[in-house]
């Protein structure tokens, strides 16, 4: 693991956190900076920077513990919905280059936005475009 990794140290216990679940291939811990009640981060234990670098095994743990913590974190802090994203890459706005999934709940009129607010200006893309791109990410899928 990167020394300097602040995630990895919280794996080690190096680092205090508000741990709500733990397993020999994932952790989840609350937000030290939380965007509210109950934000959770989901991590891999094993150091990966991006989903991209993450082994298949892992992504799917990662998914499974996202899938499941979901609806619970929701329940505790009485949310009406959540938010489940990764910020992948820098250019994504990753601040913390070990890949982490977040849990944000919603409540009705708490003044955020959905997550197509996130993205740059929208694109203004042609049929031909659409289907370049769409046969593009196919011919790799
Ligand atoms: P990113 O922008 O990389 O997707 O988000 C990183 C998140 O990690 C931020 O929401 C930030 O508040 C959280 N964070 C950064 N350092 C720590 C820490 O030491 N402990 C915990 N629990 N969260 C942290
Ligand atoms: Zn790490």
């Amino acid at each position: 693991m990167p020394e300097d990794c602040i995630f990895c140290q919280i794996v080690d216990g190096e680092i205090p956190s508000r741990s709500v679940y733990e397993d020999e291939d994932v952790m989840a811990f609350l937000d030290a900076n939380p965007l509210a009640p109950g934000h959770t981060l989901v991590i891999p234990k094993d150091h990966h920077e991006t989903l991209g670098d993450l082994p298949e095994d892992a992504g799917a743990q990662v998914f499974e513990t996202l899938h499941r913590l979901a609806p619970e974190i929701e329940a505790a802090v009485d949310a009406d919905g959540s938010n489940v994203a990764f910020n992948n890459g820098e250019a994504a706005g990753q601040e913390v280059p070990h890949v982490h999934g977040h849990v944000i709940p919603r409540f009705e009129g708490d003044g955020g936005a959905p997550i197509h607010a996130i993205a740059g200006d929208r694109p203004d893309l042609s049929d031909e475009e659409l289907d370049d791109i769409a046969d593009a990410v196919a011919g790799r899928t």
